[in-house]
This record gives C-alpha cells, sequence and structure tokens, in this order.
C-alpha cells in the first residue's frame, strides 16, 4: 500500500522557517510497521546548532517583556490548530512511531493541545509572594530563564515537545528542542503550527541530530535549562553536563513502576489498568506499571481474564484505526526486548502469553505476560520498554509495598482495591511520583507528573512546570533610614 507522504520540508525549523544544511549526516525515518524508508533528514552540524541558540537568545528577551496575556493566546491557537489538525499529525506520529492512529488520534497531538491550552490560560497567573519585616518588606517575582533546551525520547514525541515548550513559551522563555533521531517528524509540525498561530520567530526551534547534538546543546552556555525525557543513563550524562555550568535540570526519565492489585479489587478494572500499564504504545511508556503484583488468592482469576482479554488484540497496519497494537518503534528496541525474553527464559520464568516476534514484515514483538517469577529475575527488575508484563504475587499489604519499593527507580505505581482506607495508606505509601488509585496512566494536563528516586528530578505539567521554567528572584524593600556600624 501507499504511505502518505512523510518527507519534511527540512530537517530543522530555525527563526520561524525551515532550514537545511545537508552537510550533517543524513538519518533516515523508518516506518516501524515495514521497515521501509519514508523520509531522511540531517542531523544538526555546529553551524545549525549555532543558528538555532542565536536565534533564541535573540528572541527571548522581547517575548519575556510580552504581556503573558498575549503569550498565552498564542499558546491557545496553537491548541486550536493542533486540533483542527489532528488527523494530519495523528498519521504522521503513527509513520514516526509505528503507534496505531487509534491511539495517536486520542493521546498524542490532543495531549499536546491539552498542554498548549492549558499553558496558555496559566500565563498570565504567574505570580510571586510578599512578605512584611516591621516597615520593610519584601516581594518576590517569577523569572523567566532564557534559552532552554528540550530533548525528546522516541515513543511520544508530539506530546514530549508540546508539554516541555507549552511551559516554556508561557513563561517567557525561548526552546530550541531536539528530538529523538529515530522520531524526527512531529516536532518540525510543532514548530510550524507555533508560528501559524503567532509565535514569534526563534522562540521554538527544532534541531535533528543523535546524543552528540543533544550534548552540544547541554554544555553551550546560551543554555539556561535542559529538560530532558530519556533513559536514566542518559539522564546521568545530560544532569552532570547541565551541572558544570549550573543549568536548571528537569528530568523525565525510565521506570519499573509496580501495581499493587489487592483480592478486593474491581477485576475487570484492574485487568484493564494493567493492560494500559504494559501494552499501550506496545509497552513503550516510561510509567508502565511492568511488575503487577496480585493478592495471592486472586492470581488464577486474575490470569483467566487477562488471556481471555488478550484474544482481543489486533494487529495489523496501524493507519488501519481498526488495529489496536502496533510494532515496537525501532528494530534495535526490538532486539532488546527479544533479548529480555530471552534472558527471562533462562531465569525460569513461564511464558503466560506471547513471548515471541510475530512472523510479520517490521518490528512487532507479541504482548507477553510472564509469570513465576522473583525479584531478583533480569526481568523484574530492568526497564524492558516493551510490550512485556511481570505478574507477581504477594501475601499482604506491608509485604507488597516493601517488594514495591524495593527499586531504584520511582517514576509511577498504582493501586487496586475497593478499601478507600487502604487506597490512599498505599498510595502514600509508594516511593513513587506519580500513583494512580483505581487507574493508571491517565496523565491529564493539570496534574504534575514525574519520577522519584533514579527515575527523575522536577515535575512536568500542572503549576509546578511554571515554578520549572522560571526563578525567583527576591526583592528587599528598606522603608526606613539605613543605620550603619560607623
Ligand atoms: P535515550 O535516553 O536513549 O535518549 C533520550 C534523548 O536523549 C534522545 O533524544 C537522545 O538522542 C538524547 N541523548 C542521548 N545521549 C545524550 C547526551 N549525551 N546528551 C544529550 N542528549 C542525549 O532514551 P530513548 O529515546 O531510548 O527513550 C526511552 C527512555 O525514555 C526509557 O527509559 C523511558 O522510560 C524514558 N522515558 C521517560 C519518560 C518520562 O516522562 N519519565 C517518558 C518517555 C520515555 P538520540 O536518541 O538521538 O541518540
Amino acid at each position: 500500500m501507499t504511505l502518505p507522504n512523510a518527507q519534511p520540508t527540512a530537517s530543522h525549523f530555525i527563526d520561524g522557517d525551515y532550514a537545511e544544511d545537508t552537510a550533517g549526516t543524513p538519518i533516515p525515518v523508518i516506518y516501524p510497521a515495514t521497515g521501509e524508508t519514508i523520509a531522511t533528514v540531517h542531523a544538526a552540524t555546529p553551524a545549525i546548532v549555532d543558528r538555532a541558540l542565536a536565534s533564541a537568545v535573540r528572541a527571548q528577551a522581547d517575548w519575556a517583556a510580552t504581556d503573558p496575556t498575549e503569550r498565552g493566546r498564542v499558546l491557545r491557537r496553537a491548541a486550536d490548530l493542533m486540533r483542527a489538525r489532528n488527523r494530519e499529525l495523528s498519521e504522521l506520529e503513527t509513520l514516526d512511531t509505528g503507534k496505531p492512529l487509534q491511539e495517536t488520534l486520542v493521546a498524542d497531538a490532543t495531549s499536546g493541545a491539552d498542554a498548549l491550552e492549558y499553558f496558555g490560560g496559566l500565563a498570565a497567573d504567574v505570580t510571586g509572594t510578599a512578605m512584611q519585616f516591621g516597615g520593610d518588606w519584601a516581594y518576590t517575582i517569577r523569572r523567566p530563564l532564557g534559552v532552554c533546551v528540550g530533548i525528546g525520547a522516541w515513543n511520544y514525541p508530539t506530546q514530549i515537545a508540546c508539554w516541555k515548550g507549552a511551559p516554556a513559551l508561557a513563561t517567557g522563555n525561548a526552546m530550541v528542542f531536539k528530538p529523538s533521531e529515530m522520531t524526527p517528524l512531529c516536532a518540525l509540525k510543532v514548530a510550524e503550527i507555533l508560528i501559524e498561530a503567532g509565535l514569534p520567530a526563534g522562540l521554538f526551534n527544532v534541531v535533528q541530530g543523535l546524543g552528540e547534538v543533544g550534548a552540544a546543546l547541554t554544555t553551550d552556555p546560551r543554555v539556561a535549562k535542559v529538560s530532558l525525557t530519556g533513559s536514566v543513563p542518559t539522564g546521568r550524562k545530560v544532569a552532570a553536563a547541565a551541572a558544570g555550568e549550573m543549568k536548571h535540570v528537569t528530568m523525565e526519565l525510565g521506570g519499573k513502576s509496580p501495581i499493587l492489585v489487592f483480592e478486593d479489587a474491581d477485576l475487570d478494572d484492574a485487568v484493564s489498568g494493567a493492560i494500559n500499564g504494559n501494552f499501550y504504545s506496545s509497552g513503550q511508556v516510561c510509567s508502565n506499571g511492568t511488575r503487577v503484583f496480585v493478592q495471592e488468592s486472586i492470581l488464577p482469576a486474575f490470569l483467566d481474564r487477562l488471556k481471555s482479554r488478550l484474544g482481543g488484540v489486533v494487529m495489523g497496519d496501524p493507519l488501519d484505526e481498526a488495529v489496536n497494537f502496533g510494532p515496537m518503534t525501532t528494530e534495535a528496541q526490538m532486539d532488546i526486548v527479544l533479548r529480555h525474553l530471552d534472558t527471562a527464559r533462562s531465569e525460569g520464568a513461564t511464558v503466560a502469553a506471547g513471548g515471541t516476534r510475530v512472523d510479520r514484515e517490521g518490528f512487532w514483538v507479541e504482548p507477553t505476560v510472564l509469570t513465576d517469577l522473583s525479584d531478583e529475575m533480569t526481568c523484574v527488575r530492568e526497564e524492558i520498554f516493551g510490550p512485556v508484563m511481570s505478574v507477581l504475587t504477594f501475601k499482604n499489604e506491608a509485604e507488597g509495598i516493601a517488594r514495591a519499593n524495593a527499586t531504584d527507580f520511582g517514576l509511577s505505581a498504582g493501586v487496586f482495591t475497593r478499601d478507600l482506607a487502604r487506597a490512599h495508606r498505599v498510595a502514600s505509601a509508594f516511593e513513587a511520583g506519580t500513583v494512580w488509585i483505581n487507574q493508571y496512566n491517565l496523565t491529564p494536563a493539570g496534574m504534575p507528573f514525574g519520577g522519584s528516586k533514579a527515575s527523575g528530578i522536577g515535575r512536568e505539567n500542572a503549576r509546578m512546570a511554571m515554578d520549572h521554567f522560571t526563578e525567583a528572584q527576591t526583592i528587599y524593600v528598606g522603608m526606613g533610614k539605613v543605620e550603619a556600624a560607623f
């Protein structure tokens, strides 16, 4: 079948327009459902990186001085444009990532538009505080940081560009965004739409490239902040590089999150939560609840329902809206997942469902359920970032919480129970940045999202993101005579 044209006008978007430098290394864009090359972009050369940063520096001061209501209006217009172009953007996201159109129509450009609309609404509501010291007083104002760098992972390219860009722009910053080189197409559309909505040139630039381009951006002295979505090892490198110049950082990193299913839970809801938290986007979601702890007495019932629900998986052309399960985004990620499955088998895991590469072109791995596991096994300890659910059992609440927390990660967690007090007790005992009770993986723009422990620093979305893209300046006001020793 003929795929829609995915070749962008040019590789980068700088100073309000597409920009090209074919001296940069060519990067093929591969449609994961078939493995065919659908576009080519070029990695940013040092000249491109410099142009992007220079235009951001030029544009930022005027933007910071712009009435915040006007800044918000631009973002809200961009949200409307994204919604109006949702189908076109969703098809491109599907081509870029392989995620089924059934998902991208509701979870990518729409989530990006939500962020633009939410932060557009908040732009005019950035306030400080005032303090009284006898007659004297002090107040704080929130100042934009300047030029911020966003670096994205490949699983949610549109959403990540908007979750970082919207709060940065709402608070008067400029952003240079580097998508993952695996999924370079959609951030260019976000830049195009922002310009169409009236954003002045230079405030949201997109440059392509691999880690070395991200590293060049991270260490440039013109950059005040780096917001990364990526793995823990990359997060450690980027945070260390940023620390050299004491830059601000937000780190949205990986996880190995737990879901505790108690015996009083609504079993259908718990199974649905586990499916959403393991197989949506073929498991390529940072906050996935990949360690599903089921209370011993309900394990057989849980597994029965889970297996029967897996009968509803529909694989096929991701552009067909009836398809609800797509390929892995890259061949390399498929190989990582298959290696993990080999390791799990060799360590004694039982493959209760799935477990193999799907016999079709492209990068497909079956939705997989592993059982007969112990907490020490590799598949239970390491992030796999694929459609692999590890099901374990627990006896009681204390044991469940202790084992859920026995990990260096701390991104997310979930609990399914009908006991209200236990739900809140367990939620607050989780060492995780985001916890869902009787739900999983929903992330509305008004809710802070981010990790604790090795899973990250800072929060995206909600008012907290506004704090992370501004800094307080304190101003002391002397109202009386100045006393001095001599
Ligand atoms: P990586 O960590 O491999 O890459 C993330 C981004 O960082 C990419 O754009 C990458 O470029 C870039 N990068 C790599 N090295 C450097 C460097 N030294 N300096 C600056 N930038 C660099 O992650 P993946 O793209 O493989 O994404 C999967 C990971 O992301 C998983 O661990 C997942 O859990 C996590 N994630 C976290 C989320 C969260 O919100 N907490 C959400 C989504 C994913 P390139 O790829 O071009 O080399």
